[in-house]
């Protein structure tokens, strides 16, 4: 019963209206607290003191830049458990084109009246052309001109998917997106940026950095590819958490997936790029927990990791650049496991 007290009657009354009971609000204090290596009393405290109704919402900008909106649907649809939906409702979404009601010059002052203030946390979807600026305009302006006046005045960046992260798709067409930190890097922006890859986004991923944020006041632990190291760390290799994975050491590769016998095979020879992949999709998984990409009969191209997409093609074989790479790796005994 440590959490009575912390937790307000007016908070546990909005927690009442959105469908949110008790228990859930502690269960999801409990999971993040492990994640964020943080105290139960810690995490439940500071979210408790960041979802007051009375505390100031921090303002939150989302630009999309080249991008398929695939990033801003994968957090629009789901928006269930609802604590996570509590989360989004206390950030102050000021300005997103796929999603808010208002257009034109209405959309265009509550834009420009924000980056004026300044002090939000700049959430960017998609890519920066690099090859002609015109694949990418706004307003009268070039989208990079729009990109760099918001990064300029924002307290960080998070590249929200493959694209704004890497480059993603886009850079593998004749528009030639770069990243984020690519494009800050080109115009002498010196801003801290947190990547959120995959595509989509993972919505957890994104929710939980956000609540990071929120609660701390800092940036997450990164890794080496600026990623939040508590999703996608050295320790989370997606081929180590595999069911398939037996088969992989046993040599049984699928390759036809109308036998029966090999239904549960590795997906190596498919193209599965699994054994370079750090992420925790096959614990946390997607769609609230229901599946992912290797439980559901696809296999992994690795949209989390830099070189997403242009590396990782031919998508449906193991001919690619990546795939090379990793059957040299086992020819090599780096994937053996300790029988001891
Ligand atoms: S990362 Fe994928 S889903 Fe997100 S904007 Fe890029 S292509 Fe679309
Ligand atoms: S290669 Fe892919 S399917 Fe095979 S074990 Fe590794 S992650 Fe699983
Ligand atoms: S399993 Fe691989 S392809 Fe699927 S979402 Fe995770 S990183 Fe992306």
């Amino acid at each position: 019963m440590r959490e009575r007290g912390i937790i307000s009657k007016e908070l546990l009354d909005s927690f009442e209206l959105q469908g949110i009971n008790r228990r859930d609000f502690l269960k999801y204090c409990a999971a993040t607290a492990a994640l964020f290596g943080l105290s139960e009393l810690e995490v439940t405290t500071k979210l408790a003191y960041a979802l007051e109704p009375t505390s100031k919402k921090p303002p939150v900008l989302w630009l999309e830049g080249l991008a398929c909106a695939g990033c801003t649907i994968s957090l629009a649809q789901s928006l269930y458990p609802p604590v996570a939906s509590l989360i989004l409702d206390k950030i102050s979404l000021r300005s997103h084109w796929t999603l808010m009601a208002g257009a034109g010059e209405v959309a265009e002052d509550v834009l420009n009246a924000t980056i004026k203030q300044g002090g939000y946390i700049l959430i960017f979807e998609g890519a920066i052309p690099s090859a002609d600026d015109r694949f990418w305009t706004h307003a009268g302006a070039t989208g990079r001109h729009h990109f760099e006046e918001a990064a300029k005045k924002a307290t960080s960046v998070i590249a929200v998917g493959a694209c704004s992260a890497y480059g993603g798709i886009p850079r593998a067409t004749p528009s030639k997106g770069i990243s984020v930190s690519e494009a800050l890097k080109n115009a002498k922006i010196k801003k801290p940026v947190i990547n959120i890859s995959t595509c989509p986004v993972h919505p957890d991923h994104l929710v939980g950095t956000i609540l990071y944020v929120l609660m701390t006041g800092k940036i997450p632990e990164l890794d080496s590819n600026g990623r939040p190291a508590m999703y996608f760390g050295d320790n989370r290799l997606l081929h180590d958490n595999c069911r398939r994975r037996a088969h992989f050491d046993a040599g049984e590769f699928l390759n036809d997936w109308n036998d029966p016998k090999q239904k549960d095979w590795c997906l190596f020879q498919k193209g599965c790029k699994g054994p370079l992949v750090h992420i925790d999709c096959a614990i946390r998984r997607w769609n609230d927990g229901i599946n992912f990409c290797l439980d559901c009969g696809g296999l992994c191209q690795a949209c989390g990791d830099p070189g997403f997409y242009d590396k990782m093609t031919p998508l449906y074989t193991a001919e690619s650049e990546a795939s090379r790479r990793i059957w040299a790796m086992r020819e090599a005994g780096q994937f053996s496991r300790d029988e001891s």
